[in-house]
């Protein structure tokens, strides 16, 4: 049987290596995005471009949205010259960005009146996943349409979930958040209490980065802090975003997260700093703590 065709609509930090990894695979894939350089890029490895996220879908079997946020995944999927407007009876559209669940049920709603079938598969595992296809995948949606998907998801991950109805990849995602940016957090103070109290910071990374602190962001985002590199792989924006979805949830269901509550604080005062603040790494959060601490945890 022949490949499913592939549409991928932005190709940001993530969507560029996620869309050049399925090439790679040996699909044919159609992209799209507002973002003229980023088409070009996608165009050099082998994507055909299109004008619109309706052309890119009117020439697909499989839609993929990788986009910031709720209301650009709407914007593209339901929005003038949208995917709604050019998607095929019968294909599915994969929204992989993190949003709102109750924005990806809708719309898996309005396309299920079109006979389109959707599932939410947003992802982790950073930049570094989405270009060496590791990244963990977190779907929801109807089992036979999970199934019929996993060659494709397969390309992009390494464990893809199926984590229950549509919906619950996005709950999913939002949750393991949670995870992340606490874990980042206390990397954050540890870093800064072992610089004021005059260790050698070198010193200190390699002595505990195998010990029970050992983490994704300890691995991946502490060496970038100790060299002063706040260049963007997940942007500040993205996590203010993700903090704010955790909390709408948290509302909706009663439940209490201190911590993270803390957390967007934090974020908020870097956020004050200037206007490209939000675009710099979200290890930035070090800033934070370095700024009540008057002092910065450098090599
Ligand atoms: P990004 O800002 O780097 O890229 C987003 C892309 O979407 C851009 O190229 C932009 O031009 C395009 N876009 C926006 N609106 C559009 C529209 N209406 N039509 C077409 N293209 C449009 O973001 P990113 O870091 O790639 O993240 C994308 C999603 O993945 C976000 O929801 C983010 O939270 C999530 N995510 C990011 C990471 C990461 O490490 N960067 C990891 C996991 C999940």
């Amino acid at each position: 049987m022949s490949k499913e065709r592939i549409g991928f609509i932005g190709l940001g930090m993530m969507g560029l290596p996620m869309a050049r990894n399925l090439i790679e695979g040996g699909y044919q894939v159609t992209v799209f995005d507002l973002d003229e350089e980023s088409m070009g890029k996608a165009e050099r490895s082998g994507a055909s471009t299109s004008v619109s996220a309706s052309e890119t879908a009117s020439k697909s079997d499989i839609v993929i949205t990788m986009v910031p946020d709720s209301q650009h995944v709407e914007a593209v999927i339901t929005g003038p010259a949208g995917i709604i407007e050019g998607v095929k009876k019968g294909s599915v559209v994969i929204d992989m960005s993190t949003i709102d669940p109750e924005i990806g049920k809708k719309i898996a709603e309005l396309l299920e009146r079109k006979g389109v079938n959707f599932i939410d598969a947003p992802v982790t595992g950073g930049v570094g996943g989405a270009e060496a296809g590791t990244l963990s995948i977190l779907v929801g949606g109807n089992a036979e349409i999970f199934e019929r998907t996993l060659p494709v998801l397969n390309v992009l991950g390494g464990d893809v979930s199926h984590m229950g109805p549509v919906g619950s990849g996005h709950t999913t995602k939002i949750a393991n958040q949670l995870i992340g940016v606490a874990t980042l957090a206390g990397m954050a103070e540890a870093f800064v209490l072992a610089k004021k109290s005059g260790l050698d910071m070198q010193t200190f990374f390699d002595a505990v980065k195998n010990g029970a602190g050992r983490s994704w962001a300890l691995e991946t985002l502490g060496p970038k802090i100790l060299a002063g590199d706040f260049e963007p792989g997940f942007m500040v924006k993205h996590m203010q975003k993700d903090l704010r979805l955790a909390n709408q949830l948290a509302e909706d269901t009663g439940t209490s997260l201190p911590t993270s509550t803390l957390i967007a604080q934090l974020y908020r005062s870097i956020q004050a700093d200037s206007p490209d603040a939000t675009s710099q790494g979200h290890q930035a959060l070090v800033q934070a703590i370095e700024k009540l601490s008057n002092d910065q945890a450098r090599l």
